[in-house]
């Protein structure tokens, strides 16, 4: 045991004097114990305590090698539930809790009190209109005539492009190759189903054989990035508002006048005109492409809770909300063009949010394939609706800044 503290100790020091970087612990020590020395050695380096970030344990050898590097510790997020939302969707069917982590105090509340005006009104409809994860590399030609032959070359290899693509995955399906030109650079915007993956690694992967075939046979034709931004991946762009990006998904709901009425004390009229000029054109009036109140707020709080890469809310939370008058009654959608999300792969094995996608029943592989993450941007895109609907109506009712200062002001 004395061995051992004495090993721990000197590997400290070893560490404080760089003659062993933190990046190397996890092979010599373990997971664990790596995370346990490399914080060690953080306080002794910045003179400051991290009990805190040492309180909450992850099981390190689930992180290691695959969600992070040079671990010290986790920074626990607060996790609440919203519901139960009533939807009928393809795949979502039935009622659902939604499991939301977030500091910002009112946000599940708000979730909840949407949920409960959409369920009962009788519920909320929610589709999946395309499946398609996009990586576009970047191809350099030394003339605006090569790029034209490679424009006809395309389509007809594009069945070999496809074969190459697919050797490299069970669930990965190249489903188009879109060209875009400018001078001698060509971007192609390939475009994959993914199965219950989110399906970044696997499209990158995928990708990287498609140029190989390309630069092997078309004479000419120089892979200058696999990602290209073209794709558009953590960025702010139309093209994924245009073309689609992960899942295009809707979610619609009629909510009744004695339901407005009663729980968010509102009228249709009232909403829809909020609504109008809120949602569509103050958005407009700042040059914003995303036409909606809060829609970052439940991508981001269910991405947390379930193990989603945070950086790809900035695309994922990409919504319209429209609103109509349905005589008395309010007609509410949402339409999320590049909801990037998954049920296998990157965080979503790890065991808390595993037990948090178990909440919705979609932890896992779906039967058939693809079906789970279908079933998931459902319900993802029906709580932003339970969202949306709440954050209308108490910007009527004004109720926004009292709501927060109850709920999120604690002293
Ligand atoms: P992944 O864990 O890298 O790949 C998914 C794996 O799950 C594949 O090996 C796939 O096998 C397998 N799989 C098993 N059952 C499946 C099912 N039912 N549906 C689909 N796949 C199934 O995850 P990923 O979604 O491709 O990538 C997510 C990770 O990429 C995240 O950690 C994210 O942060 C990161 N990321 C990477 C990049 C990049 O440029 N590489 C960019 C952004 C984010 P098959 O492939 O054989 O089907």
């Amino acid at each position: 045991m004395e061995e051992k503290v004495q090993s721990d100790s000197l590997m400290l020091e070893l560490l404080l004097s760089g003659k062993v970087h933190f990046h190397e612990l996890d092979s010599r020590v373990g997971p664990e114990k790596a995370a346990l020395l490399r914080r060690q050695a953080l306080e002794r380096m910045t003179k400051k305590r991290f009990d805190g970030i040492g309180a909450y344990k992850l099981e390190y050898a689930s992180v290691s090698g695959r969600n992070a590097e040079n671990v010290i510790g986790s920074v626990p997020i607060p996790l609440g539930v919203a519901g139960p939302i009533t939807i009928d969707g393809e795949y979502a069917k039935g009622d659902f809790y939604v499991p939301l982590a977030t500091t910002e105090g009112a946000l599940i509340a708000g979730v909840n009190r949407g949920m409960k005006a959409l369920s009962a009104s009788g519920g909320v409809k929610a589709l999946v209109i395309k499946d398609a994860m996009a990586r576009a590399p970047l191809f350099e030609f030394e003339s605006i005539k090569q790029v034209s032959e490679f424009l006809k070359w395309l389509p007809k290899n594009s069945g070999q492009l496809k074969r190459s693509a697919e050797e490299t995955t069970r669930h990965g399906r190249l489903e188009s190759i879109e060209p875009f030109v400018l001078g001698n650079n060509v971007w192609l915007r390939l475009s994959f189903k993914t199965g219950d993956a989110m399906g970044m690694n696997m499209v990158t992967i995928a990708s990287e054989a498609v140029c190989l075939y390309i630069e092997k046979n078309f004479e000419g034709a120089k892979m200058l990035s696999v990602s290209g931004n073209m794709c558009s991946d953590k960025k702010d762009s139309y093209i994924n508002s245009l073309l689609g990006r992960g899942k295009t998904v809707l979610a619609e709901a009629v909510v009744k006048e004695d339901v407005l009425e009663r729980i968010l004390r509102v009228s249709a009229e009232e909403l829809n005109k909020i609504n109008v000029k809120k949602n569509i054109l103050g958005s407009s009036r700042a040059g914003s492409s995303k036409l909606n109140g809060h829609a970052a707020n439940q991508v981001a709080a269910i991405f947390a809770a379930t193990g989603q890469d945070l950086a790809q809310v900035v695309e994922s939370s990409s919504c319209y909300t429209w609103t109509e008058l349905r005589n008395n009654d309010l007609y509410i959608s949402v339409t999320m063009p590049s909801l990037e999300l998954g049920t296998v792969g990157g965080g979503t094995s790890l065991r808390a949010q595993k037990e948090a996608l178990s909440i919705m029943g979609v932890e896992g592989s779906g039967d058939p394939a693809g079906s789970n993450s279908a079933k998931f941007a459902e319900i993802v895109a029906a709580t932003v609706l339970a969202g949306e609907l709440n954050l209308i109506s108490i910007q009527f009712s004004r109720e926004l800044g009292k709501a927060h200062a109850n709920l999120g002001r604690k002293a």
